[in-house]
């Protein structure tokens, strides 16, 4: 397991829409993709149904162990999509900075084996 999968596994249970509700996972490029509501723009949906809807998704680069963070709502500036998405270390630093500061020390820790 790469260092970004074992920190989307962090932040999954984060990401779920209520306490029963579930992230969805979907099969891409054989990396598991993420589907859940967004964390930035959702707040801003009135309607309980359509706020919850998972319109945002962390999806395998590929080609790489990297993430990606798109959101098809793009309601807020945080989940604005510029260049087709925005890495998961820049949704990691948005969403969670106590997490977002383990995982870069978790990245140079590993540079340096
Ligand atoms: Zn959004």
């Amino acid at each position: 397991m790469t260092i970004t999968e074992k920190y989307i596994k962090k932040i999954i249970p984060y990401l779920c829409a209520g306490e029963n509700e579930e992230v969805e996972t979907v099969l891409v490029n054989g990396l598991l993709s993420y589907k859940f509501p967004c964390p930035f723009c959702s707040y801003f949906v009135n309607n309980p149904e359509c706020r919850n809807r998972q319109l945002a998704s962390l999806v395998p680069i590929e080609g790489s162990y990297d993430y990606k963070f798109i959101c098809k709502r793009s309601g807020s500036p945080e989940c604005r999509r510029i260049h087709g998405g925005r890495s998961f270390y820049n949704f990691l630093a948005m969403y969670n900075p106590d997490l977002f500061r383990q995982y870069q020390l978790d990245l140079i820790r590993e540079k340096k084996s």
